[in-house]
């Protein structure tokens, strides 16, 4: 039986690393987006023409019913679940805390724990021996910014993923004696499109040069340690951060 694996925000960035090589190890792969249909596609697409299987679903994971949607076209495709990757996240744009608007820090908060925990708790529903399932893991997508605080960035995004690193935690526990792991993966200063989506494009560059590593990271360097949190490999490892950071 093949594995089966939801990448939310699948389409780009870290997402779209995961979910490629996701689909080179073997697993069947769902690629969430939430507005950008077009990468998604191609990726789906791309992963059809080395074999594999895939496609694409449009939810936005901070609505629980399109989140319900999404695992259901999941169970519809490719049978049950075995793999979640929480990734869909955002920072709102950059800027002091007394400057935000409450719109940002609401929609933030929404879809970066809302999101994780509206799709953990899809996933468990299925993965779980409690429900008939056959176990699974879980990576949720944390970041360096849980433990920076990110002052005079976006404070409400370092504390949604301070949320998730909580979460997981828990989760972990809740779900250990029913075949589910449950980690996160936090990268550090990673070349994507978030950061000229906060604002500030030559953020990347600025700070990234400025790790103990002396470059930013890649995509796949993090999809890496995902797959390998999700393997047998980390059979023993769960309730975990581990962090991707190049020291940072
Ligand atoms: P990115 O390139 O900006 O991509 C974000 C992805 O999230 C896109 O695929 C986007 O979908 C999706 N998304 C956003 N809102 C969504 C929603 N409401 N529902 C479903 N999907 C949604 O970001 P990234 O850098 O790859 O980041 C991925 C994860 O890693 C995030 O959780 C981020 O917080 C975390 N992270 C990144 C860094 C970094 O330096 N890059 C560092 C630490 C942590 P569309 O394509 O449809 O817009």
């Amino acid at each position: 039986m093949s594995e089966v694996i939801l990448v939310t925000g699948g389409g780009r960035g870290i997402g779209a690393a995961t979910a490629r090589l996701a689909a080179r190890r073997g697993y069947a792969v769902c690629v969430n987006y939430a507005q950008a249909a077009g990468p998604a596609e191609a990726l789906v697409e791309e992963i059809r023409g080395h074999g594999g299987q895939a496609f694409a679903h449009r939810a936005d994971v901070a609505r629980e019913d399109e989140v319900e949607g999404l695992f259901d076209a999941i169970d519809r495709e490719f049978g049950r679940l075995t793999a979640l990757v929480n990734n869909a996240g955002l920072t709102g744009p950059i800027s002091r805390l007394d400057e935000a608007e409450g719109e940002v820090l609401r929609n933030v908060v929404a879809v970066n724990v809302l999101g994780v925990l509206y799709c953990a708790r899809a996933a468990v529903r299925r993965m779980s021996t409690r429900h008939g399932g056959r176990g699974g893991a879980i990576v949720n997508l944390s970041s360096g910014a849980a433990s920076l605080g990110s002052p005079g960035e976006y404070v409400w995004y370092a504390a949604t993923k301070g949320a998730v690193d909580s979460l997981t935690l828990g989760l972990a526990k809740e779900v250990g004696g029913a075949g589910i792991r449950v980690n996160a993966v936090a990268p550090g200063m990673i070349a994507t499109e978030i950061h000229a989506a906060g604002g500030d494009a030559g953020r990347l560059e600025r700070i990234g040069n400025a790790v103990p590593i002396g470059r930013p990271g890649t995509a796949e360097e993090v999809a890496e340690p995902i797959l390998w949190l999700l393997s047998e490999e980390a059979r023993y490892t769960t309730g975990t951060v581990l962090r991707v950071a190049g020291g940072r």
